[in-house]
């Protein structure tokens, strides 16, 4: 249709790619969903059309491109999880890079070359507590980092070769869910430290493990540094307008820069919700960074990106009202 601005969102059904999928339609996008299902949800799809299928499936991807002629790919499908990449590296490699590569391949053949791609600090990988830029070196300690830092190489090379011009995110601890609850952070099984905090307060688990406590922080646990997923949404909308207006392809940190260790998100938790948090002090989760802060404010200066809603309290209440307000039929 002439005039409307329509986006492939893969991953759209998941839980950054449907906050993504609102803050498009917000925009003025049609955004179109692409999503296996196999950890998204039919029922986030809530803000255009939705199409089932693998990030493998080049006839299937084909037919997407030349149906809903999208000017851009946003790409979040992606298996994201630390520990069990460091249990399963092939089926990250395959799932991740192999389909990431399917799906690039068919954006340039339909000649849909705005590209934005969700990226991870995990591509950083371990640096002695240094606060990590875009130009720091890419070192991951996991399969899930090396994956998206391959597909990092891959654009390069289609950037270079075919005029793919991309916008590469690399999120810091994502976390929250949209104030209004249509759509939320919903993983089977969670693992994520927030959303597992929260069903410790509600009581549908025992206690919380916090994941070792020798490290070498401050308080023994470890850091990271959390950004509301409506911010992070928010900032795609702008590294989209970015390519639309012709700006060069770019690598963009998107953290706050400060740090929080888990001992400190877990009483944030206890003190939003105003509930106990029981919790045990178990071993180190292989694969896991003592420290990952961003140091960049390129977002900030480049994008125009401003944050509003990533501070720790916030979060967790977002977070906490989805859980209370919000489900999607399992
Ligand atoms: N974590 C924890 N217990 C849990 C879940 C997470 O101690 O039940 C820790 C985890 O080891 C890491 C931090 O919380 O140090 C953030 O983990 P999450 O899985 O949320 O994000 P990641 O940093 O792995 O992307």
């Amino acid at each position: 249709m002439h005039g409307v601005k329509t986006v492939l969102v893969t991953g759209g059904a998941g839980y950054i790619g449907s906050h993504a999928c609102k803050a498009l339609r917000a925009n003025g996008y049609t955004p179109i969903t692409y999503d296996n299902l196999s950890t998204g949800w039919r029922d986030a799809v809530k803000f255009g059309p939705f199409v089932q299928g693998d990030l493998a499936d080049r006839e299937k991807l084909d037919r997407v491109f030349s149906e809903y002629r999208p000017q851009a790919v946003l790409h979040f499908a992606a298996l994201s999880q630390v520990g069990e990449s460091f249990e399963k590296p092939g089926l990250y490699w395959r799932n991740n890079v192999v389909g990431s590569l399917t799906l690039i391949e068919a954006a340039v053949a339909a000649g849909c070359l705005d590209f934005v791609f969700s990226s991870t600090c995990a591509t950083y990988g371990d640096q002695d507590n240094v606060v990590l830029d875009e130009n720091s070196p890419q070192h991951p300690a996991n399969s899930y980092g090396s994956s998206k830092r391959a597909i990092e190489e891959i654009l390069r090379d289609f950037r270079q070769t075919e005029g793919l011009k991309t916008v590469i995110f690399r999120y810091f601890n994502v976390a929250g869910a949209d104030p209004e609850t249509e759509v939320g952070e919903f993983h089977q099984p969670e693992t994520h430290l927030i959303p597992v905090v929260l069903d410790v307060i509600r009581g549908r688990r025992p206690e919380l493990v916090i994941n070792g406590t020798d490290y070498d922080t401050p308080d023994g646990t470890c850091v990271r540094d959390y950004v509301h997923v409506m911010d992070l949404v928010e900032a795609h909308v702008l590294g989209l307008k970015w390519l639309e207006g012709g700006k060069p392809s770019r690598v963009f940190n998107l953290g706050t820069g400060h740090g929080f260790s888990v001992r400190e998100v877990v009483d944030q938790c206890g003190l939003v919700t105003n509930r106990p948090v029981p919790f045990r002090e178990g071993p180190r989760r292989v694969g896991d960074c003592s420290v990952l802060v961003s140091g960049s404010e390129r977002a900030k200066t480049e994008l125009g990106w401003a944050p509003r809603r990533s501070t720790l309290p916030e979060m967790i209440s977002d977070a906490w009202k989805w859980h209370l307000d919000g489900h999607y039929e399992a």
